[in-house]
């Protein structure tokens, strides 16, 4: 039902969001790093659930997006950093610096560290799958990690010293990735 008032008003019209070629470059240069194929099952992914600029909202205010999108507020404190509604597209990511979005941190940190892209594109292939249709954090995780392997056995976490940690904490979360609860799909702040 969120997805359908969503549609109707289109995301240009949600207060405080950003799309396409409004992007930060963090969010940007993530989604080029992104690969077309599901690294888990190997099947190439259907062009209309590709991650392209426009698949992905960026929002700088979370109770006013809240607030318009009808999100009751008990519902609010499940929002991490990047969230689906109703499992399915667009991808938000919370870049409201009030919520504690590690988003923000990663955003700081991109002009020095260009590896902050990578990790900001696996949070970006967690939330496909669950726009996809997946409601666990199970296979979520699974992806996530898999495309995390992948750019570090490409050599693209070359001298990021704390990479090797970060993909251990992904692989723990995996480990302990509980099945969906709710209706909400979104991404707890790690
Ligand atoms: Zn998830």
């Amino acid at each position: 039902m969120i997805a359908m008032v969503l549609l109707g008003v289109g995301y240009s019209a949600i207060a405080q969001t950003k799309t396409g070629k409004e992007l930060s470059a963090l969010t940007r240069d993530a989604i080029k790093q992104i690969p077309n194929r599901d690294l888990v099952t190997g099947e190439i992914i259907p062009a209309e659930k590709l991650i392209t600029s426009d698949s992905v909202v960026e929002v700088s205010d979370m109770t006013a997006f809240c607030n318009q999108m009808g999100i009751l507020i008990e519902d609010r404190k499940k929002f991490g950093q990047a969230f689906t509604l109703s499992n399915n597209f667009p991808i938000f990511i919370n870049v409201d610096p009030t919520t504690g979005s590690e988003f923000v941190e990663y955003q700081k940190r991109y002009p020095q560290i260009p590896q902050m892209a990578l990790v900001v594109a696996a949070m970006l292939y967690h939330e496909q799958t669950h726009a996809r249709g997946e409601r666990d954090e199970g296979p979520a995780y699974a992806r996530e990690l898999a495309l995390l392997k992948l750019f570090e056995s490409n050599g693209k976490f070359a001298g990021a010293q704390w990479a090797s940690q970060y993909l251990v904490l992904v692989g723990q979360q995996l480990a302990t990735a509980q099945q969906a609860s709710d209706q909400l799909r979104v991404r707890m702040v790690r």
